[in-house]
């Protein structure tokens, strides 16, 4: 059993105007945040800022890991005027980036990669400033629909290795540690100007060398953005915490993520994978 909640977690709460505006803009577009499903601890910072993740193709999962408070299911049929929304919501909230996402669609043949495209065609129309991350899931490896994202030339191309090889498949439902490196791999591959981004949540029972060797699994596929985060178990059903890494290790990790030729390295207790990602984008820009 992990000790209880460190001070350092704890979340200051500002339900701010940007944040009330946003929820109630969210809800008249139907749209869906990865901030609100996953529970993000970001939630009042990065919209009283105006930044948020889009989750495209609906809000469940035909997958079900043991960390993630997403709701499992089967989704329903596509919503083909979704991508439109999300690059007028886009539009409206002025962002400089943004970030799309979706639940992971099994169900599909294409597992929702031509959404993802249209999405991204969508915004840069409306925004052609406006930098781009889709965060895919792995497609089950299905790699030619992985090159019609890249197609789309997004700006920066994120999927996360979640956590260690040894851990990997209680941790996760269906996805394989491999497979997610081959995905980046693939990416780089299909489109090498594209930046390749992956997350480590750390917590769940790992050792530190098993995340120095998951970062160095990462470099040898030259990924270049990391970022490296808490887990907190989203309700008592979820996996439990093994460990809360205290500031100071999340500012080591940094430093050997850093040491390991990663572009940007972002580290500590409450960082998700799109938490400063327009700073990512601009030092991965400038790297
Ligand atoms: Fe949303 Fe990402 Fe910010 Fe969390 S870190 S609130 S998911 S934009
Ligand atoms: Fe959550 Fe796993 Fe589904 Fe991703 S694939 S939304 S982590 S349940």
């Amino acid at each position: 059993m992990a000790e209880r909640k460190p001070e350092w977690l704890k979340i200051k709460l500002n339900t701010g105007e940007n944040f009330k505006e946003l929820k109630r803009m969210m809800r008249g577009k139907t749209l869906h945040t990865v901030c609100e499903e996953a529970r993000c601890p970001n939630i009042y910072e990065c919209w009283a800022n105006r930044t948020a993740t889009f989750m495209i193709l609906g809000d469940l999962c035909t997958r079900a890991c043991r960390f993630c408070a997403v709701k499992t299911g089967l989704p329903t049929e596509l919503d083909l005027a979704e991508p439109e929304r999300v690059a007028e919501a886009t539009e409206q909230m002025g962002l400089t980036h943004v970030v799309v996402t979706s639940v992971a669609r099994d169900d599909l043949k294409d597992g929702g990669a031509l959404v993802f495209a249209e999405t991204i065609q969508a915004i840069r129309k409306r925004t052609p400033l406006c930098s781009i991350e889709v965060l895919i899931p792995d497609f089950l490896g299905n790699w030619d629909a992985l090159k019609v994202v890249m197609d789309a030339k997004p700006d920066i191309l994120n999927h996360n290795i979640e956590t260690v090889e040894r851990l990997s498949d209680r941790v996760r439902s269906k996805a394989k540690y491999n497979r997610t490196l081959e995905l980046l791999a693939k990416s780089k591959e299909f489109q090498p100007k594209v930046p390749t981004k992956s997350s480590i949540m750390i917590g769940v029972g790992e050792t530190t060398e098993e995340i120095i060797a998951t970062m160095d699994d990462l470099r040898r596929v030259d990924v270049d953005i990391l970022t490296i985060g808490q887990y907190l178990q989203p309700s008592p059903k979820h996996l439990p915490v093994k460990k809360f890494y205290h500031p100071d290790e999340f500012a080591q990790l940094k430093e050997e993520g850093l040491k390991r030729g990663f572009k940007h390295v972002e580290s500590g207790p409450l960082v998700r994978s799109s938490y400063h990602a327009h700073e990512q984008v601009e030092s991965a820009a400038k790297a």
